[in-house]
C-alpha cells in the first residue's frame, strides 16, 4: 500500500472527533439529570454512543483513505424490536450535526462502519471508543472520544477529545493530536481547524516523591490497593487524581501528572485496543513511556484486544523504570 499523508488522515479525525463531542456534550447536558443518576439510568449513554459512532465513521467515510474502523460498537441491538425509542433519539442526533435529510438506515449503516474486526490482511484502520468513560460521563464528570489510526499493528496517530478537560484558551474542552515522530499537541474542542495548536510536554521531574499519579474512579478496572501501596513505595504522599476514561493519558501528556496506572483486577481480562491506542501515542509523543506492568510494549497486533499485555502503566518517562521495579513489588506480573 502507497504511504499516506497522515497530516489529512489528522485532519479528517479532527473534524470527526470534533463532531462527535458536539453530540455528547449536548446529550450529556440534555439527557443527564438527576433522575436518571437516581435511577442509574445508562440511556443516555447509549444514545450518545451510537450517535457518536455514528458521526465518526461519517466523517472518516468522507475524508479518510482508510475505510476499516474498529468500534466498540455496531448497530444490531438498534435494529431490534423494542429499540424505537433509543434509535430516534440517535438518529435524531445524528441529524443534528449531519442534517435533517439523513435517513435512520442511514444513520445506523454509519455504525455499522465500525464493525469491523481487524484480522491479519487489515494493515492499517481506525480504533475507536465513540464514548470512553461511560460512568464519567453519567456523572457529568470526565470522559473521552478515542479515535487512533494503526498501521501493521503500530498506532501512527491518535485524537482523545475531552469535552470536560480544560483546555488552552481556559474554556472547558480540548482536543490532543498526535502524529508518530510529529509530537503532540492540545487544541481548544470548538475550533474549525488545526491552527493555533500548542505543543504538550511530560513532566521533566526524577524524583518519584514529588510526583502524582492518576487512577481509575472505578476500582473495578483498576487495582486501587495495590495502588496506594506501589504509591507509598516511591514515597508519593498526595492523593492519586481519580479520573474516568483516557483523560488520564491527557493529564499525563500535559505533565499535571506523572504516572497512570492501570493495575489489573482480573487475571483473564484484556485490555481494548480502543480503550488506550489513541492516549499511548499523545503520552509517546509528548515524550513519556507505556508499557505494561511487566515492562513490555503495548502489543497492537493482535485484534480487538492486547492479547499479550496486562495492565498499563503511563510514565513520563525518566521515572518509568522505578515505578516498574515497585509494580512487581506489589502485583504479581507472572
Ligand atoms: P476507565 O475509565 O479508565 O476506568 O476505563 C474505562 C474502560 O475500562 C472501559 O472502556 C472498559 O472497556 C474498560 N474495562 C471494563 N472492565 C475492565 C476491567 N475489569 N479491567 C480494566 N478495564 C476494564
Ligand atoms: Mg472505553
Amino acid at each position: 500500500m502507497s504511504k499516506i499523508d497522515l497530516t489529512r488522515e489528522l485532519e479528517a479525525a479532527v473534524v470527526a472527533v470534533r463532531d462527535a463531542a458536539t453530540v455528547c456534550q449536548s446529550v450529556q447536558k440534555d439527557l443527564v439529570t438527576a433522575a436518571t443518576l437516581e435511577k442509574k439510568d445508562r440511556s443516555p449513554v447509549t444514545v450518545a454512543d451510537f450517535a457518536s459512532q455514528a458521526l465518526v465513521c461519517s466523517a472518516l467515510a468522507k475524508s479518510s483513505e482508510i475505510g476499516a474502523v474498529v468500534g466498540e460498537e455496531d448497530a444490531a441491538e438498534l435494529r431490534e424490536s423494542g429499540a424505537e425509542e433509543t434509535r430516534d433519539k440517535v438518529v435524531e442526533h445524528v441529524r443534528g450535526v449531519r442534517g435533517a435529510e439523513v435517513s435512520h438506515d442511514q444513520a445506523l449503516d454509519w455504525i455499522d462502519l465500525g464493525g469491523v474486526t481487524p484480522d491479519a490482511s487489515t494493515d492499517r484502520y481506525w480504533t475507536l471508543d465513540p464514548i470512553d468513560g461511560t460512568k464519567g460521563f453519567l456523572r457529568g464528570e470526565q470522559y473521552a472520544i478515542a479515535l487512533a489510526l494503526l498501521e501493521h499493528g503500530r498506532v501512527v496517530l491518535g485524537i482523545l477529545g475531552c469535552p470536560n478537560l480544560p483546555g488552552p484558551d481556559g474554556q472547558s474542552g480540548c482536543l490532543l493530536t498526535a502524529i508518530r515522530g510529529e509530537g503532540a499537541q492540545i487544541h481548544s474542542l470548538s475550533g474549525t481547524s488545526t491552527a493555533g495548536a500548542q505543543s504538550i510536554r511530560v513532566s521533566e521531574i526524577t524524583d518519584t516523591s514529588a510526583a502524582r499519579f492518576c487512577e481509575s474512579v472505578e476500582s473495578g478496572h483498576s487495582d486501587q490497593d495495590q495502588s496506594a501501596q506501589i504509591a507509598e513505595a516511591l514515597g508519593i504522599h498526595e492523593e492519586p487524581v481519580r479520573v474516568d476514561s483516557q483523560c488520564k493519558y491527557a493529564i499525563v501528556g500535559q505533565g499535571q501528572a506523572q504516572i497512570y496506572l492501570r493495575l489489573p483486577t482480573r487475571k483473564d481480562y484484556r485490555e481494548k485496543i480502543w480503550d488506550h491506542a489513541a492516549g499511548l501515542i499523545v503520552v509517546e509523543e509528548a515524550g513519556g513511556r507505556v508499557t505494561d506492568v511487566r515492562g513490555h510494549d503495548l502489543d497492537f497486533g493482535h485484534g480487538r484486544q492486547l492479547e499479550n499485555n496486562a495492565g498499563v502503566i503511563a510514565t513520563n518517562g525518566p521515572i518509568h523504570d522505578q515505578v516498574l521495579a515497585a509494580v512487581s513489588r506489589f502485583v504479581d506480573v507472572s
